[in-house]
């Protein structure tokens, strides 16, 4: 072998070795690069996680924050009311709190009807001789005006509750609310002499449906010397027809004790014949409590209201 040829070999074998280490080192750079990006990407999920976590708490705490608020806002009120009516301003500051801490003062308000449960309910308020409110709609077939008369004639409150209980027409516009909160109003007066002056906003002051804001509609309630009222204790008979008799009570009843005015919702509806068949069983539990009255919603009553200005 000549030398020229001996020499290219050895300088062949040089490039080759060099190409050889070049590829093993690049090869090693790719993995840990690799390795690398494999741990931030699992940081980073590990991160979003933990954000999502933090996020739900930050909510939860929200809401407790809210009903506390909300809890503190009735009780101050409440106790505004009581000093008033107590009238003696001679009472020393002990005495009215102790006046205020003593009384639970329930609401039963019946949404929606009146509806072919309305009689039996009333028969059920008669044989306990307590008085309700009934958040009515726009029904206008002689049966139902049967039923308005016996409300009113029977001492409880007749609350309005729009006249078409159809979301997306109340809630278009100011207009529109104002023109079927006045149809109801007048239709009202009309069949059992009463003018109503108490409201319930269909789906509650806090529903996520109207586009509009719910001020504005407030605003227009106050403008007709006309209060609404929302709840702080749900029956659940709204979310499901289906929810047995236990259930039912266990809602209505467990929170009174913490609360000085308790609005309970409850539903007239054809469609909830689980509520007929509790009302017996949660008037019992309430009245079983101590201190506590079931009271029907007067324009004393001081107001639940979810939204706040
Ligand atoms: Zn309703």
């Amino acid at each position: 072998m000549s030398v020229a040829r001996k020499k290219r070999a050895r300088t062949t074998r040089k490039l080759i070795i060099l190409i050889l280490v070049v590829s093993i080192i690049t090869g090693i750079c790719c993995m840990v690069l690799f390795w690398k990006v494999h741990i931030l990407n699992e940081a980073l999920q590990n991160a979003a996680e933990q954000m999502d976590e933090i996020k739900e708490q930050l909510s939860k705490q929200q809401e407790l924050l809210e009903e506390i608020i909300r809890m503190n806002d009735t009780s101050s009120i409440i106790t505004e009311e009581e000093v008033y009516d107590g009238a003696d301003e001679e009472q020393s500051a002990q005495e009215t709190s102790e006046v205020v801490e003593a009384e639970h003062k329930v609401y039963l308000t019946f949404d929606d009807g009146p509806s072919k449960y309305t009689q039996e309910i009333l028969d059920i308020l008669d044989e306990y001789q307590v008085k309700a409110t009934f958040f009515v709609v726009g029904k206008e077939d002689n049966t139902s005006k049967e039923l308005l008369k016996k409300i009113a004639e029977e001492g409880h409150s007749l609350g309005m509750h729009s006249y078409s209980h159809k979301y997306e027409e109340i809630y278009e516009s100011v207009d529109s609310f104002a023109a079927d909160f006045k149809e109801l109003q007048d239709y009202l007066y009309d069949v059992t002499g009463v003018k109503s002056i108490i409201y319930r906003f269909p789906g509650g002051s806090s529903n996520v449906v109207s586009k509009v804001d719910m001020w504005e509609f407030a605003d227009y309630l106050e403008e007709q010397g006309v209060t609404f009222y929302d709840w702080n204790i749900s029956s659940g008979d709204g979310s499901s027809a289906e929810l047995p008799v236990e259930d039912l009570v266990a809602n209505c009843t467990k929170d009174i004790k913490y609360r000085n005015t308790s609005i309970i919702l409850l539903h007239d509806s054809g469609e909830k014949r689980n509520t007929v068949d509790a009302l017996p069983f949660i008037i019992e539990n309430i009245l079983a409590l101590e201190d506590t009255v079931i009271l029907p919603i007067t324009e004393e009553t001081n107001p639940v209201q979810h939204i706040k200005k």
